[in-house]
């Protein structure tokens, strides 16, 4: 048995778990750069459409009174951790499937389940002012399936049975029943049938989750191989998919950004690639790797007159490392060397690759300081301790530059975004007598 927990409208949920003011009107959360919606709260479903640009929409939600905010993925990582640690009381193992939905797995035998679920929603809700949605089934897919009905049995009143909303035991729905929601339920709806195979299913005269249960196993894997042969079995109540929860070893750390203004010249890149370089170390120290090579590009804008520029480089390291001071040195020298003035740079990354467990035995280096390894894993420990403390950026290397003086204008354009309130001392939100 699985149950499928997932935060509802989770970006604009974050945000009005501490600006009350906006409950029970239109927000959106727009993506880096304020470049379109990637989050609606339910009033304003209605009037704006997932992934509308947002310099289209100024008219329309001023029209309808509705807030836009620039996404603050820092507060949302953060209250993410906060729900999926609450989350986990539910069962045995958990698989985080996105930043705002994890699986649950191991539910078999656990009494009264659906009663448990609804106290774990509402200790979700109360610690955290995310509302969410359960669905409970035996398969992964199907626990998808009653996830969307929790919530649309919540939203939208005169469809599905008020029973089901907010969580969704498919064990606790009639055979009858559940035929008739599978008939319910457009095909392309169903998780793991992309926008390629829905209307191909269409055509082949298979249009709902119930066509799509009845397929012979031959007939699906001949359309859809292994792959859509199990969706099939898993409608039927047949779990083909397991919990996974050991995330594969990561390939690669990224770091990369959209400028706020196009960058022309070498300092603010300069500056640009320290930060990446600096943010991805950091996020390898978090992940206990260290990186062998070092992978900096820099390119123009698609949507720019004119011929497209690219600049990349990759620059190995003597030895594998996780030092910002290492790997913001070999970034910057890969932006010195492909760098060329006269193209308006609109985004840059660094991506850290060749990427080995930090303690794995490595052979030494005959030209290394031997002493550099400890000095330099003392010294990262130091930086990161005082950054959890104080909050980040509180210490970082003088190559970054300054974070609020910034004179070119690369760092991006967030000009609505929230304070990070459990974050940041000074953003601490303050309960007022
Ligand atoms: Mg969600």
């Amino acid at each position: 048995m699985f149950a499928l927990i997932d935060g509802n409208n989770f970006y604009v949920s974050c945000e009005r778990a501490f600006n009350p003011r906006l409950a029970q009107r239109g927000v959106v959360v727009l993506s880096n750069n304020d470049g379109c919606v990637i989050s609606r709260s339910n009033e304003a479903k209605v009037h704006v459409k997932m992934g509308q640009p947002y310099y289209q929409l100024q008219e329309q939600l001023a029209a309808h009174s509705i807030t836009a905010l620039s996404a603050n993925f820092s507060l949302y990582g953060d209250m993410s951790a906060r729900m999926m640690r609450l989350a986990s009381a539910l069962g045995p193992s958990q698989e985080i499937y996105s930043i705002d939905e994890c699986f649950i797995g191991g539910l078999e035998g656990i009494a009264q389940l659906t009663t448990r679920a609804r106290a774990i929603r509402q200790r979700i809700e109360r610690c955290l002012s995310i509302p969410c949605c359960i669905g409970i089934a035996p398969t992964k897919t199907l626990a998808k399936l009653c996830n969307h009905i929790a919530k649309e049995a919540e939203r939208r009143q005169g469809g599905y049975s008020p029973a089901w909303a907010q969580v969704c035991n498919w064990q606790e729905i009639s055979p009858s029943q559940q035929i008739a929601l599978l008939q319910h339920t457009p095909v392309a709806a169903i998780w793991g049938i992309g926008r390629r195979m829905g209307p191909q299913l269409a055509k082949a005269g298979c249009t709902t989750a119930y066509d799509l249960a009845q397929l012979p196993s031959a007939l699906a894997r001949s359309m859809g191989g292994v792959v859509l042969e199990r969706t099939a079995r898993e409608l039927q109540g047949i779990s083909c998919l397991t919990l996974d929860n050991a995330p594969a070893a990561k390939q690669q750390i990224a770091c990369t950004r959209s400028f706020g203004q196009a960058v022309h010249t070498l300092p603010p890149l300069l500056e640009a690639v320290s930060e990446f370089a600096s943010r991805a170390a950091e996020k390898a120290r978090v992940a206990d790797v260290l990186a062998a090579q070092v992978h900096v590009f820099a390119y123009t804008s698609p949507f720019r007159q004119g011929l497209p520029w690219h600049g990349a480089m990759t620059v190995p390291l003597r030895q594998p490392s996780n030092d910002a001071r290492s790997l913001v040195q070999a970034a910057t020298h890969a932006a010195r060397s492909f760098f060329q003035a006269g193209h308006p740079l609109s985004k840059a990354g660094v991506i850290l690759l060749g990427l080995q467990p930090s303690h794995q035995p490595r052979t030494s280096d005959l030209f290394a300081d031997a002493d550099i390894p400890s000095t330099s894993t003392h010294l990262m420990q130091a930086v990161d301790a005082i950054n959890a403390r104080y909050g980040k950026q509180t210490i970082h290397l003088a190559s970054c530059g300054l974070p609020g003086q910034d004179s070119t204008g690369w760092r991006m354009k967030q000009a609505m975004r929230s304070p990070l309130y459990t974050m940041r001392y000074e953003d601490l939100p303050v309960a007022q007598a």
